[in-house]
């Protein structure tokens, strides 16, 4: 069984305080590993070599922190299928899904080589007599990242690169859920040539996250999971004095107008409903069929969905693979049973697909005449089930979004320039795709959703995470004017 421990300092570190947790292969149902669970004292302990590494990395050149950056990028294209074979492995996600999400991770690396640039500063010449104003852009010091289950590698690509490349030092919690990849990834910046300590990584569950929130040496935490969980940590950790972005958990609306491309839509809605399981904070869970499309689109959804493979994920067929844990899954298929019960119609039942194997697989599930009240729509399933609400026009379907407390992501399919660039304006999210299923932002724009999809005032990545990760000073400098020197240095003046 593949024991996981902390990376600090660069070195493996066991715990000491004997809490473990399982690791499982979902496609399988085995427990595969082990992972250590840091105590306070061994969160305490990759703190104080971040501190420690950041009095020098702070003043490290840009020059020699882009070079190592780009080590680092070249390392993760090189190893990206040892990554990806850990998250199918541990995640479950199929071949494809999982080299997705290294090459998405990589474009954040990618975006920071080039932070030179985007940190140069600002400099008003003659604020007034002999006054120039500078604004430079200072790291904070060391910044912690805490990361969810679904994108093991992607996440933490979000935040590291961006922290480092700003002169931080950071301290990683990925989930305990699966370890393996976000471990490899940091065994990687030391192999890039990173100092020790300028990115450490404890595994670990609410105790290192609460030690590293309420730790007088942290300055920064960036989180990314589920809504309570990211309430808490922003509330926490800003009331302890921290700069806190928290990214929360996703209702993301598809709606679907009648002059809608049907196949298109169709497509747009399977693949980003079922695509990863569903386990995707931008995937699809509610279609939103406006007026006569509603019947023709859920025909077209069905008729594809029976047409999707789902296995194992390192099996090249599988197009889905299982779900995280067994107790997940179970949960799903009672969001199916609720949302039978409580009236919707279901089309396609994800719980009668028989698998022969004990992995933690379920069918994808399609329920129609979806209402507003039900709890397939209310919560976030975070699973293969899509909801179709039928509604009769657009001002019914963006007041809809408008009432959700979440507003990750939404989307539009239409012809029609006009009710598409409407649909801009209106979304009450924080991005937004037309004839884009999942709007996730490329590397130089920054992702982050509205409500109760984020807390905190920055998004995440791109020219927002360079922000949170910097803070400005503004120099106000006076010199005196040279041609009344004393000294003869040759000023027409002086003479
Ligand atoms: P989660 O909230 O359970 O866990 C996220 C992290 O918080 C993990 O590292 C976990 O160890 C830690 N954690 C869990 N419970 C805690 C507690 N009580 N106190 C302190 N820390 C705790 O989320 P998850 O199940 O790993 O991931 C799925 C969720 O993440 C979904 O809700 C999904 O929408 C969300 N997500 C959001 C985004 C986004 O960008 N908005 C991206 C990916 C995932």
């Amino acid at each position: 069984m593949r024991k996981i421990t902390h990376l600090i300092d660069a070195q493996s570190v066991e715990s000491t305080s004997g809490n473990v947790g399982p690791v499982y292969n979902p496609a399988t149902g085995e427990q595969t590993g082990e992972v250590d669970l840091a105590s306070v004292e061994e969160v305490d302990l990759a703190v104080e070599s971040s501190k420690k590494a950041f009095q020098e990395w702070g003043n490290v050149s840009i020059a020699k922190r882009v070079k190592l950056l780009h080590n680092f990028r070249n390392l993760v294209n090189e190893n990206e299928i040892e990554i990806a074979s850990r998250l199918t492995e541990e995640h479950g996600k199929v071949s494809d899904d999982a080299k997705g999400e290294v090459a998405r991770g990589i474009e954040n690396i990618e975006f920071a080589c080039g932070f030179a640039d985007s940190l140069k500063g600002t400099y008003s010449e003659h604020a007034s007599t002999g006054v120039d104003v500078y604004t430079v852009r200072q790291p904070l010091g060391v910044c912690a990242g805490i990361t969810p289950f679904n994108f093991p590698a992607m996440v933490p690509l979000w935040m590291i690169p961006n922290a480092v490349a700003c002169g931080n030092t950071f301290v990683l919690k990925p989930s305990e859920r699966d370890p393996s990849a976000p471990r490899f990834i940091i065994e990687l910046i030391q192999e890039a040539g990173f100092p020790p300590g300028v990115v450490n990584l404890v595994n670990g569950d609410k105790t290192a996250v609460d030690r590293l929130l309420e730790h007088p040496d942290v300055s920064a935490v960036s989180f990314v999971g589920s809504t309570p969980i990211a309430k808490y940590v922003y509330s926490t950790g800003t009331s302890n004095g921290k700069r806190v972005q928290a990214l929360g958990g996703a209702k993301n609306h598809m709606l679907v107008l009648p002059d809608a491309d049907l196949d298109l839509a169709a497509d747009a809605a399977v693949s980003a409903a079922y695509g990863s399981a569903g386990e995707r904070c931008m995937a699809i869970s509610v279609v939103v069929a406006i007026g006569d499309i509603a019947d023709p689109l859920v025909d077209a959804i069905k008729l594809r969905m029976e047409k999707l493979v789902i296995g194992p994920g390192d099996d090249p067929d599988s197009e889905m693979g299982p779900l995280i844990t067994r107790e997940h899954r179970d949960k799903v298929a009672g969001y199916i049973e609720a949302g039978e019960n409580e009236g919707a119609n279901l089309v396609v039942d994800g719980r009668e697909q028989i698998f022969d194997n004990s992995g933690f697989f379920i069918g994808v599930s399609l329920l129609d005449h979806v209402k507003t009240d039900m709890s397939v729509y209310k919560d976030e399933i975070f699973g293969p089930v899509l909801s179709v609400v039928r509604v009769e026009n657009y001002n019914q379907a963006v007041e809809m979004i408008s009432s959700n407390p979440y507003g990750n992501g939404a989307a539009i399919f239409t012809r029609d320039g006009g009710t598409a660039r409407q649909f801009q304006q209106d979304a009450d999210a924080g991005m937004v795709g037309i004839n884009v299923p999942i709007p996730v932002p490329v590397g130089y724009h920054s992702f982050g959703g509205w409500n109760d999809s984020l807390f905190g005032d920055t998004t995440m990545y791109g020219p927002e995470g360079l922000n949170f990760y910097s803070r400005p000073k503004v120099i106000t400098s006076r010199w005196p004017d040279p041609t009344t020197s004393q000294v003869d240095l040759g000023f027409p003046q002086n003479n």
